[in-house]
């Protein structure tokens, strides 16, 4: 125990005190526990699911066939302030780069496709090529000014104010109605487009602009690698990590209220706003509770997963290259597609993202055969099986795909929520990513990760910087416990080097 800790807050009543209990194991629960368990503080990790990871989960429905059940490109983890620090390569977790980070098929067996490679990129995209160098050859040459801007808390002036600016200007293009106006052709725009909508909202608008400049530079410098064997290694290594340092993990164990909970000076919640309402909602004064109840949960996932009996007969060339690929045509369609979303309607042609594993891992799949790992966008709370739309829109871009499939196992929206109760209604970037939401999450404070209970923190994707697997959120909530509960001044990450 730690001895410099405050009195314990008077939370729950079990006898056996801890320094710090977290509820939620996903990225940013375990980051936040690895880095107060390295601070020498009890940690306790509860978690609902069997298994340690949330979004960062992978299952093996069928004998040999893997799939990650949430996130499986790690652009983010990799870039990661956090997982830089911890060293995820020193813990066993490889990481594999297609040289191909994502590609976007057009009718016509035609495709955008964004190699690792900038200069390969420039060249295959025409006479839009030089645009597309002059938008992130800037952001891909000071990715970690860029990551440091957008995995910030969103509350200090940015530590690198050139890129920072250069992103901010980029933004105000891309998210504006002058986002065509560096383009002349139809490919570039659409490439862009589709990783801006990974936002799940309509893509010209500034936080998709945001996402969509940040994971494309990415692609450009750090890559956009999948795990071998699974996004489950990634939450492995941060659990022998914490019990390496006398961390513990309880699986299994849904929290329904505070009270609960083993006595502790801090007790961190990778959870929702939502979540939060249940789990303390008689504790919390009115106005935080309203703000809370307010918040907005924004465009859902509709999670379709295929076993195959062979790769995926792509027509565009280059396609078979890709780890990801965004199935929503062009730029304009993507931009209709995402509205009929927002207004709550599923498009008859949704937007599908797809990933490829066995591109570099052949870990995945028996020897011969292929995964599919899929979402497509839907709106929030959307209780159908899709699965017959999504498969129509991958046989768009593949024809003869409904040939290879053995196998699919469908997941609603509504279905993700029970599978994780961060995932409210299908919204998979646990908070719509509107403007005020961005800044303002969950509440506008400017503690974001402080509730009005006191000891008790958020730490979620429903708090700046938001979705993603990188454990920033984690951190930044980490750091205002270790100083507020126990009067350790030290920078998070710097304990993680120590
Ligand atoms: C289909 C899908 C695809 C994605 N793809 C990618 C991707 O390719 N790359 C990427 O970077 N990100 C991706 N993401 C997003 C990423 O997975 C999340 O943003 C990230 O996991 C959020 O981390 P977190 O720690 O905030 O919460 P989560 O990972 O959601 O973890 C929260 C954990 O808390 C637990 N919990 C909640 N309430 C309670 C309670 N009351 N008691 C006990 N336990 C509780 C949950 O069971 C869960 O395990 C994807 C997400 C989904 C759903």
């Amino acid at each position: 125990m730690h001895s410099g800790g405050r009195s314990p807050s008077g939370l729950g009543s079990a006898a056996d005190e801890r320094d710090v209990v977290i509820v939620g194991s996903g990225p940013n629960g375990l980051a936040a526990a690895v880095i107060m368990a390295r601070a020498g503080l009890s940690v306790d990790v509860y978690e609902a699911a069997e298994a340690a990871g949330g979004g960062t989960r992978t299952v093996e429905p069928m004998p040999g066939f893997r799939f990650d059940e949430c996130s499986a490109v790690h652009p983010m983890g990799l870039a990661s302030p956090f997982f830089r620090a911890f060293g995820l390569a020193e813990h066993g977790v490889e990481m594999l780069q297609p040289e191909v980070a994502y590609a976007h098929p057009l009718d016509g067996a035609r495709a955008g496709l964004a190699w690792r490679d900038l200069n390969r990129t420039v060249e295959g995209l025409g006479r839009d090529g030089p645009a597309w160098r002059r938008l992130l050859g800037p952001l891909a040459g000071n990715w970690q000014g860029v990551v440091a801007t957008g995995m910030s808390d969103l509350r200090h002036l940015p530590a690198h104010p050139v890129a920072a600016a250069r992103l901010g200007r980029r933004m105000l293009e891309q998210g504006s109605p002058l986002w065509n106006l560096r383009f002349r052709e139809e490919v570039a725009p659409a490439l862009l487009t589709g990783v801006s909508a990974h936002a799940i909202r309509p893509p010209r608008a500034l936080p998709p602009a945001g996402v969509g400049l940040m994971l494309a530079a990415l692609a450009h410098s750090v890559g956009w690698p999948l795990v071998r064997g699974g996004s489950q290694a990634i939450a492995d290594a941060l659990v022998a990590d914490l019990r390496t340092h006398g961390g513990r993990l309880h699986l299994g164990r849904r929290v329904r209220t505070l009270a609960e909970l083993p006595r502790a000076s801090a007790v961190l919640l990778d959870v929702s706003p939502a979540e939060l309402l249940r789990l303390a909602a008689e504790r919390l004064p009115g106005r935080y509770g309203t703000a809370a109840t307010a918040y907005r949960y924004g465009g859902a996932a509709c999670k379709v997963d295929f076993a195959l009996s062979e790769r995926v007969p792509w027509s565009a060339r280059g396609c078979e290259l890709a780890g990801t690929l965004h199935l929503t045509g062009s730029r304009a369609e993507a931009l209709a597609v995402q509205r009929e979303v927002a207004a709550g309607r599923c498009p008859e042609r949704p937007y599908v993202l797809a990933v490829q594993p066995e591109v570099v891992d052949d870990s995945r799949a028996p020897r011969g055969k292929a995964t599919l790992s899929v979402y497509a966008h839907v709106p929030q709370g959307y209780p159908a099986d899709i699965g017959d739309l999504v498969t129509a829109q991958i046989e768009r871009f593949a024809p003869g795909f409904r040939d290879v499939v053995l196998h699919r196992w469908v997941r609603t929206a509504t279905e993700l929520q029970g599978w994780n109760p961060n995932y409210v209604g299908g919204d998979i970037s646990a908070g719509a990513m509107s403007l005020r939401q961005t800044v303002f999450r969950p509440v506008p404070r400017w503690n974001p990760y402080r509730t009005p209970i006191a000891g008790v923190y958020l730490c979620s994707a429903s708090t700046p910087p938001g979705p993603g697997v990188h454990g920033m959120a984690g951190v930044h909530a980490a750091g205002h416990a270790l100083r507020d509960r126990f009067g350790i001044d030290e920078p998070p990450l710097e304990l993680m080097l120590g």
